[in-house]
């Protein structure tokens, strides 16, 4: 590795094997943090404000950030969502942001479909029964579940998760498929019967309505009282995409008044989510703690990919799955010339 190479700086936080911190190590100066918090944040950004690479997962940053690391060029995020990083001021600044999609899918659409089998089956409120000592006789119709295969699934956002959940549904279990997208999906439509419909028709018809769209302002609060108003009385909500996609509030209400049946959540307005949540202690709830890609396999190629990444940008062979590429390329080309 020549001298000019060696001269990067890299700031890396949190969900990186020592693999891949020796692997950064070869090539740049790595400052490692596990966790950012008041006892190491002047630290945190003393590092940044050297910074040419920023590298980790839950990357807390900010505009007033970003006007102290003046030699920021790259941020590469281990998570397909950026909804937590500022676009635009990177964008300002030319810095490329970099996120982690695919490697993901397949691991977040099984999340999906563990907690639909799970609400509909009621299998945390039926072991827990088991656990506390409850099963006295046989179980009747109090405890019976409601069927998964067959019924009708509503994807709101059927990218790259919500194609996956929707193949789930449709080949393993003969579930008809309603989707939204910003954009039709031909090879949905044909391979698995799947049709597009408005937000409003897919909340009235689904069974099932799973939530795999990004959060930005367009989808803040997408389900609201309004939008679960208009879901069956007997539906379930499945939410592995944000928290505030989500009116939490009135999805509280509706669970609690029988509104809706069921929700299986992954993701919460505020995570960790707070114990005396209300959404913590309702039996119609699965709750897991943001888990949709934490699987060993699917994290360390995710780590990986952030890697690569990160080092393709400022090795200059570019990054592989970046969000603002014309960022890039617009530096590539101001080099050039
Ligand atoms: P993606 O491929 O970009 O899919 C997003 C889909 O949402 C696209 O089909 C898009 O439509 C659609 N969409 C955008 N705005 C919409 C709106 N207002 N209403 C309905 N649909 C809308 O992204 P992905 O890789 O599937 O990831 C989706 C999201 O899942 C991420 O942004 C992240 O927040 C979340 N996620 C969560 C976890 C977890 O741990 N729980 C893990 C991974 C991802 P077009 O295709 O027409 O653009």
């Amino acid at each position: 590795m020549d001298e000019q190479t060696k001269s990067w700086r890299i700031v890396a936080v949190r969900r990186l094997s020592e693999a891949l911190l020796e692997a950064l190590s070869e090539v740049a100066e790595v400052d490692y943090f596990e966790d950012v918090d008041e006892s190491n944040r002047a630290d945190f950004m003393a590092a940044l404000s050297r910074a040419h690479g920023l590298i980790g997962g839950k990357l807390e940053l900010n505009e007033a950030m970003l006007a102290e690391a003046p030699a920021l060029q790259v941020v590469s995020t281990i998570s397909v969502g950026y909804d937590h990083l500022p676009l635009k001021a990177l964008n300002q600044r030319r810095i490329l942001l970099c996120n982690t999609p695919d490697v993901l899918t397949e691991t977040t659409a099984d999340t999906a479909f563990m907690l639909i089998m799970a609400t509909q089956r009621r299998l945390v409120e039926l072991s827990n029964l088991v656990r506390d000592g409850g099963w006295r006789t046989h179980i009747g119709p109090e405890y019976f579940g409601i069927d998964v295969h067959g019924k009708t699934l509503g994807i709101v956002g059927a990218g790259r998760i919500g194609a996956a959940i929707a193949r789930r549904g449709a080949l393993g279990f003969g579930m008809p498929i309603l989707y939204t997208a910003a954009s039709s999906k031909p090879a949905l439509e044909q391979q698995l019967g799947a049709k597009r419909r408005e937000l409003n028709d897919l909340l009235a018809e689904a069974d099932i309505v799973c939530l795999s769209a990004p959060y930005n302002s367009d989808t803040h609060h997408l389900i609201d009282a309004d939008a679960l108003a208009r879901m069956k009385t007997t539906a379930a909500l499945i939410n592995i995409a944000r928290g505030k996609v989500v009116d939490e509030l009135a999805l509280i209400k509706a669970l609690h008044s029988g509104g809706i049946r069921a929700a299986g959540l992954d993701v919460f307005v505020e995570e960790p989510l707070p114990p005396d949540s209300p959404l913590a202690a309702m039996d119609n709830v699965v709750t897991t703690p943001h888990i949709g890609s934490a699987t060993h396999e699917t994290r360390e190629a995710m780590a990986q990919l952030a890697v690569d990444n990160l080092l393709g940008t400022l090795i200059g062979s570019g990054p592989l799955t970046a969000v603002n590429e014309h960022v890039w390329r617009r530096a590539d080309a101001i080099e050039e010339t």
